[in-house]
């Protein structure tokens, strides 16, 4: 590690939502173990978790702490937990949730003022940061949670709006100077994009500032979308490193553990559970940090997954409109009957933990980019289930615990399941390539950080 005056220090500044602050927190992890010293920027109330996360690479002796501002919720109208986007429950809500989180603009100065950081990355919904940084003179990284394929092509329908020349939300279109001949529906583009909201503005404005940063900072990695990547990067011309897996970070069990909020269920309870069964023979459910899904959708989840017969563990978030502690969608007698086949653990699931243990055989997913890419760096394969609502989610859902048994059963038996467990183990050992050292991930960062020293030296020179 570098001396203090010498060693770059990179304020990180996450945006409110678990699949959002969870890659922020490994980023800045990363960061310190590749010689910063890294500072989050957390809500009080996010603090203890950030702390926690980051407590094992602390002690381990590198530079990384985290600082708090204050939300103010209450200057905007809201009640005092509404501090998370996993909490926002209407449009009106939302609003003004961005609205709180622009107002720590003054914040955000100060603690520039106070820590001198040399850089700032902050995430894509934070478009205000820029404006800031550029005031205190650092370079600004914006981090994109998604993958450069997602980026560049919605980018692509943003610029040639081949949505706007169909005739109907079902009609397919190409997404016009995008490789590989990718066909979309209206139906499929988010909410935003179909038609002009409140959220497109603020959306067509974080894009603009993107375009103003020193760059883009993704957690993807080189040879998972090689031709993606060189799109976003010649074709639309933006500054970008690819520095990811950023879950691999999380080497020991305890990283693992400690991701994101406090799990739900006993770490030695459900590794026990998961060492009693054979290798590739469970399947693991989960619809990341913000799906909600009402007791008819659980229930047919549940119906779905005891007539597939095989062991499973289920991530089953809590039901916003259910009565607390009523569990309607579970059928009569049902954890007695699964009582050795299925786990079902409710809330928080150490999610790296359970994908890497080898019992996994599959992975059923709503296709979060986060979830995704830990699915990849664990060799695991995935069933995917959109479930937002840009991923044509309906009312079909409900009817569909044939689909669920079907998918359950293909990804862990019979010839298909060992085929895609091959290729999952190749993308998977591509991943962990891509983050040793002389990785693509790798280089990429290290090439990052020579930048970032050199807009250093040149900052200092000037004053
Ligand atoms: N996650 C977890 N436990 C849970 C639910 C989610 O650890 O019970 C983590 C998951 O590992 C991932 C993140 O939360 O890192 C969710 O991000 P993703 O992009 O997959 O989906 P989102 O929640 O943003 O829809």
């Amino acid at each position: 590690m570098g001396s203090e005056s010498h060693q770059l220090h990179v304020l990180f500044f996450p945006f409110m939502a678990s699949g959002h602050m969870i890659p922020m927190i490994d980023m800045a992890k990363l960061f310190a173990i590749r010689g910063c010293k890294s500072t989050l920027i957390a809500t009080a109330h996010d603090e203890p978790t950030f702390l926690k996360s980051i407590a094992k690479t602390k002690d381990s002796g590198f530079n990384i702490d985290a600082v708090t501002v204050t939300l103010p919720l209450k200057e905007v109208g809201l009640p005092e937990d509404c501090d998370n986007l996993n909490k926002i429950t209407t449009e009106e809500i939302h609003k003004q949730f961005m609205r709180a989180i622009m107002m720590l603009d003054q914040q955000l100065e100060l603690l520039i003022e106070k820590l001198a950081p040399d850089c700032l990355v902050s995430d894509i919904f934070l478009p205000w940061t820029n404006e800031i940084a550029t005031k205190w003179g650092i370079p600004r990284l914006v981090f994109h949670g998604t993958s450069a394929f997602s980026i560049a092509g919605m980018e692509c329908v943003a610029l040639y709006e081949p949505h706007k020349k169909v005739s109907c939300d079902l009609e397919p279109f190409v997404i016009p100077n995008f490789p590989g001949e990718i066909t979309m529906s209206r139906m499929q583009l988010p909410d935003f994009y179909r038609e002009e909201t409140e959220f497109t503005k603020f959306f067509k404005e974080a894009k603009e500032s993107e375009k103003q940063s020193f760059g883009v900072i993704m957690n993807s990695f080189y040879k998972l979308e090689p031709v993606y990547i060189d799109h976003y990067r010649t074709f639309l011309g933006r500054r970008s490193w690819f520095i990811g897996p950023l879950s691999l970070c999380n080497k020991e069990t305890e990283d693992k553990a400690h991701r994101g909020n406090q799990a739900s269920i006993d770490q030695h309870e459900f590794l026990n559970w998961l060492d009693s069964k054979q290798p590739n023979s469970v399947v693991y459910i989960c619809f990341g940090s913000m799906a909600n899904f009402n007791a008819a959708q659980l229930h047919e989840i549940a119906v779905g997954l005891e007539a597939s017969g095989q062991q499973f563990i289920w991530v089953v978030k809590k039901d916003p409109n259910g009565e607390e502690g009523k569990e309607e969608w579970l059928p009569d007698g049902y954890e007695s009957r699964i009582r050795d086949k299925g786990l079902i653990i409710r809330g928080w699931a150490p999610q790296v933990l359970i994908l890497d243990h080898e019992a996994i055989g599959g992975f059923v997913t709503h296709c979060g980019w986060n979830s995704t890419l830990e699915a990849v760096a664990a060799g695991v394969p995935m069933v995917t289930w959109p479930v937002a609502a840009e991923q044509f989610f309906n009312e079909k859902f409900v009817t569909q615990s044939e689909r669920v048994k079907e998918a359950v059963k293909r990804v862990l038996v019979g010839e298909e399941a060992e085929e895609m467990r091959k290729r999952s183990k190749a993308l998977a050992e591509m991943a962990r390539g891509a983050v040793e050292e002389g990785g693509s991930s790798w280089s990429d960062l290290g090439d990052l950080l020579q930048e970032l020293r050199q807009q250093k030296l040149a900052h200092k020179k000037k004053i």
